[in-house]
């Protein structure tokens, strides 16, 4: 290993107790979507005692904010580490996002203590809303990311996955409009909007069966009428729709449109449906950052799973088609456990999810460097970006 990256991670292991505790910051004080008010505030006062000149509320995001390394010259080549910090509501960082947000902060510390050159090239973006909000995609549109060569930040995970797909999506409330009636005395008056969107329900469920393994389509029901004795005039879920390309996606969520149409028709009843929130794009590989990555991975004797063909969906979708960008998966606890639970969760302050942040950290740095040091590998990421 180069002396510079020994350097990296020992200041990283020397900053253990203040990435543990960052972690478990966020752990203890969830919050979700576009409320991440605690966690704006509590990482850019770390990043400021650690010389980062901090802006909150970049791109017109209250709980966004830009990091910049204070007295180092602008560098010619910048990358963004990106901290998430967005929980789950009920279940909490059962995304394991305070694991995301302590090892983006711990790359870019360790950074700026163990690089001697008085260039800056890295900043820290604190994107929110990364659970169906799509807080990177506000983001790109406010310009926030102009300027920046390439993006990276870790998710944990059941694996160690240094470039997996992830599916474009769409998020969307289905809304059925009826009409009132006494549901014992008079039913025949009334439109029952519940039933509407039940059928919708049924008629996607038939949908499922032909869909190919890459597309999904899930959702909840949001309202379901007031009273049992009233036919309910309004019943309201909210979905996602979700395929590996651009193309499958909105196909599905076409398909999806006729069985809201068609449940309505048979109730007479109206349909309304809205898209909430910004489309999120597949994510698009960089060959040449990931393995970088990877290459620092392999310093660790840390191997790569065999993909286990779970697949979810981020924002990083939209940013990897807006500049070069790593998206690696590294495991926090052997299989068996589902993301998006109490018990992942749990993980993300266990020996061994601590070690794992611990690495992420140092990693990203390690790579960071690898970017900012190698005009070879600058030209190879830019030449990747590039490809279709
Ligand atoms: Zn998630
Ligand atoms: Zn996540």
């Amino acid at each position: 290993m180069d002396r510079v990256k020994e350097s990296i991670n020992r200041v990283i292991d020397g900053l253990t107790d203040k990435i543990t505790a960052i972690s478990r910051y966020l752990l203890e004080n969830p919050e979700t979507a576009y409320q991440e008010y605690k966690a704006c505030e509590y990482l850019s006062r770390v990043l400021e005692k650690h010389d980062f000149e901090v802006e909150q509320g970049v791109g017109g995001v209250e709980t966004a904010f830009f990091a910049r390394p204070k007295d180092r010259g602008p560098g010619r080549t910048t990358v963004a580490l990106l901290a998430e910090y967005d929980a789950l509501p009920k279940i909490g960082h059962g995304c394991g996002h305070n694991l995301i947000a302590a090892a983006s902060l711990g790359a870019a510390i360790g950074l700026q203590s163990a690089l001697s050159d008085s260039a800056g090239g890295f900043v820290v973006v604190g994107t929110p809303a990364e659970e169906g909000g799509g807080g990177k995609v506000r983001l790109i549109e406010a310009g926030v990311f102009n300027g920046i060569n390439a993006a990276m930040m870790f998710h944990p995970s059941q694996q160690n996955i240094p470039g997996k797909d992830m599916l474009g999506r769409i998020k969307f409330k289905m809304e059925f409009h009826g009409r009132t009636s006494h549901a014992s005395n008079s039913p025949d008056k009334g439109i029952n909007a519940l039933d509407a969107l039940v059928l919708a329900f049924t008629n996607i469920n038939a949908l499922r069966q032909g869909l190919r393994s890459d597309g999904r389509i899930h959702g909840i029901i949001t309202h379901g009428g007031d009273a049992p004795n009233i036919i309910p005039d309004y019943a309201a879920g909210l979905f996602y729709v979700r395929g590996a390309s651009i193309r499958y996606r909105d196909e599905i969520f076409d398909k999806v449109v006729r069985c809201a149409q068609a449940a309505a028709m048979a109730v007479g009843a109206k349909v309304n449906i809205e898209i909430d929130g910004p489309k999120i794009d597949p994510f698009k590989h960089n060959p040449a950052l990931q393995s970088a990555f990877t290459k620092n991975m392999e310093l660790f004797d840390i191997a790569v799973d065999t993909d286990n063909g779970r697949r979810g969906s981020s924002d990083i979708g939209n940013l990897s088609h807006f500049l070069p960008a790593i998206h690696p998966f590294l495991s926090i606890l052997d299989g068996g456990i589902a993301g998006h639970s109490t018990e992942f969760r749990d993980a993300t302050d266990t020996d061994k999810g601590r070690a794992t942040l611990l690495a992420a950290a140092k990693l990203l740095a390690m790579t960071a460097y690898d970017f900012l040091n190698s005009t070879r590998l600058q030209e190879q990421v830019a030449m990747d970006f590039r490809k279709e």
